[in-house]
C-alpha cells in the first residue's frame, strides 16, 4: 500500500478544522499589530541556509533535504523562514519601499529528523520577522506576540524563558571566560561537547547529557558579562514585559541554536508536551542581513511549531470552537422533484448557509439519520403535499418545532430562523 512518507502527516477533514481555527486566530492577532503576510519559495539554494544558519548546527549539518536538481544546483526544502524571509527582503529591496518592515508567515518546513511526538520531517511554522529596527521595544513586541497568539489559542500551562546574548564583541569575551572554566573539565565532557568546545563552545548549554549539563550548572553566565547597551536593552524589555503582566524567567543556558542571533533570546514551552516541550523560540539576529550580503541592518523575530501547539492543546484538554455543523439538511421526498431539489439547496447556498443534500438516492429515514450525524441545526422536508401545495416543512431539530413555509419566501424565513 502506498503510504506518506515517513515523518510526513495528513491533515484529514476532522482536523482540519483545528488548522483553520489556528491559523485565522494567528492572521487576527498579526492583523491588530499591523503584520504583513510574506510567502516565500519552499526551494531554496542550498548556501542560504549552510551560510545564514551556520555550518555546525544540527539543521545545517544533519537535518536538511538537499539535493542536486536536473541544472546540477543545489537545492534545499527549507528547514526554517528567517534565511528565506532575509533573502526576499534583499531580492526586492524592501527596504527602500519602508523603512520598517513587519513581516508575518505560516508555512512548511522540512527537516529529517528522528520523528516522534511533537517532531516531524514537514512540519509547520508561523511567525514574524521585523527588519530595520534596533529597538527593544520589537524584541518585547515579538515576545508579547507569541504569547497573545498562544494565549489566544487556550494555552494555559506556558512559561516563557528569556535571556540576553550580548552583541558579537561582548560575546566574544565572555567565550574566553567560558573556554577557561571549561578546560580543566574537557575530559568529563560527552564527546560532542568536546566537538562542540572547538566549534560552538556557547552550545554546549544545549547539550542533553547529564554530566554536561551538572558541569554548565556552575559555569559564568553570559548575561554577568554583557555590554551596557545591552544590559540596558534587555532592562527595557522586562519592564514591557512586566507592565503587559506576562510572566517570564530569566534563563542565562538558553543559547539557543542557530549562530546568528545577539541581544534578546526567547523560547515559550510547555509543561504539557514532554520532551519535546518547545512551542516556540525566537529573538534578535542583527548580524545576518550584512551576512546575507546587505547593508547592515537590524532584525528580530520568532517561529513557532503548529503541530506542537497542537499537541500542547490536546493535552491540555484545550475544546477548541468547532464550525463543522450544518446549518440545514434538505431531505428530498419525492425522487422525481430531484432538480427542483437541487434549485432549492442551491439558492440557500448562494445565501451562504451550509447546507447540505442527499447524492445517493437515501430512503427518507436514512436521509433523517444522515442529518443527525451531521448535526444540522434545521432539516427541510422537500416534497410530498407540502410540495404540492407550494410549501416546504423546515423543522428545527433542536427544538423539534416544525413550521411549513411558502417555497417563493423559504429563503428568507429559513435565513431568518437560521440566523436567530
Ligand atoms: P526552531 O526553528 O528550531 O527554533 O523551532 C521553532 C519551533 O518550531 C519549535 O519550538 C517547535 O515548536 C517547532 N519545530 C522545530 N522543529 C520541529 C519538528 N521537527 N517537528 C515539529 N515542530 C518542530
Amino acid at each position: 500500500m502506498l503510504k506518506a512518507i515517513y515523518g510526513t502527516k495528513d491533515v484529514l477533514p476532522k482536523d482540519v478544522e483545528k488548522w483553520n481555527f489556528l491559523e485565522s486566530t494567528i492572521k487576527n492577532i498579526f492583523a491588530s499589530f499591523n503584520y504583513k503576510e510574506i510567502r516565500t519559495p519552499l526551494l531554496e539554494e542550498t548556501g542560504l541556509f549552510s551560510r545564514s544558519i551556520g555550518e555546525e548546527t544540527d539543521i545545517v549539518s544533519k537535518e536538511m533535504y538537499t539535493f542536486q536538481d536536473r541544472s546540477e544546483t543545489s537545492i534545499t526544502l527549507r528547514p526554517e523562514m528567517t534565511a528565506s524571509v532575509v533573502r526576499a527582503f534583499l531580492e526586492h529591496s524592501l527596504s527602500s519601499q519602508s523603512s520598517l518592515n513587519k513581516l508575518f508567515y505560516i508555512a512548511a518546513m522540512f527537516r529529517q529528523e528522528r520523528p516522534q511526538a511533537g517532531r516531524f520531517r514537514q512540519f509547520h511554522q508561523f511567525g514574524a520577522e521585523v527588519l530595520g529596527s534596533s529597538s527593544p521595544l520589537l524584541d518585547a513586541e515579538i515576545i508579547i506576540l507569541a504569547y497573545t497568539i498562544l494565549k489566544s489559542l487556550g494555552l494555559v500551562d506556558i512559561t516563557v524563558k528569556i535571556n540576553s546574548l550580548g552583541i558579537t564583541s561582548s560575546r566574544k569575551v565572555y567565550l574566553e571566560i567560558l573556554k577557561e572554566y571549561l578546560e580543566p573539565h574537557l575530559n568529563e565532557l560527552s564527546e560532542e561537547s568536546r566537538k562542540r568546545f572547538e566549534k560552538n563552545v556557547l552550545r554546549i548549554f544545549d547539550s542533553k547529557f547529564e554530566n554536561d549539563i551538572q558541569i554548565m550548572k556552575d559555569a559564568p553566565k553570559l548575561i554577568d558579562h554583557l555590554d551596557d547597551e545591552s544590559k540596558q536593552e534587555f532592562q527595557v524589555v522586562q519592564n514591557i514585559l512586566r507592565s503587559e503582566q506576562i510572566p517570564f524567567l530569566l534563563d542565562s543556558s538558553l543559547v539557543r541554536g542557530l549562530d546568528y542571533y545577539s541581544k534578546t533570546t526567547f523560547e515559550i514551552v510547555s509543561d504539557k508536551v514532554g520532551s519535546q516541550s518547545a512551542l516556540c523560540g525566537g529573538g534578535r539576529y542583527d548580524g545576518l542581513i550584512e551576512l546575507l550580503g546587505g547593508t547592515p541592518n537590524y532584525g528580530v523575530g520568532f517561529a513557532a511549531g503548529i503541530e506542537r501547539i497542537l499537541l500542547a492543546l490536546q493535552n491540555e484538554k484545550t475544546k477548541l470552537p468547532d464550525n463543522s455543523s450544518l446549518d440545514l439538511y434538505v431531505v428530498l421526498l419525492n425522487k422525481e422533484l430531484l432538480n427542483e431539489y437541487y434549485l432549492f439547496a442551491t439558492a440557500l447556498r448562494k445565501n451562504h448557509l451550509k447546507v447540505e443534500i442527499d447524492y445517493l438516492s437515501r430512503s427518507v429515514k436514512a436521509q433523517m439519520r444522515e442529518a443527525n450525524k451531521l448535526r444540522a441545526k434545521f432539516v427541510a422536508l422537500f416534497g410530498g403535499e407540502e410540495y404540492a401545495e407550494n410549501k416546504v416543512v423546515l423543522k428545527n431539530m433542536g427544538t423539534s418545532v416544525q413550521q411549513v413555509l411558502p417555497l417563493e419566501n423559504a429563503d428568507k424565513e429559513i435565513l431568518l430562523s437560521v440566523g436567530s
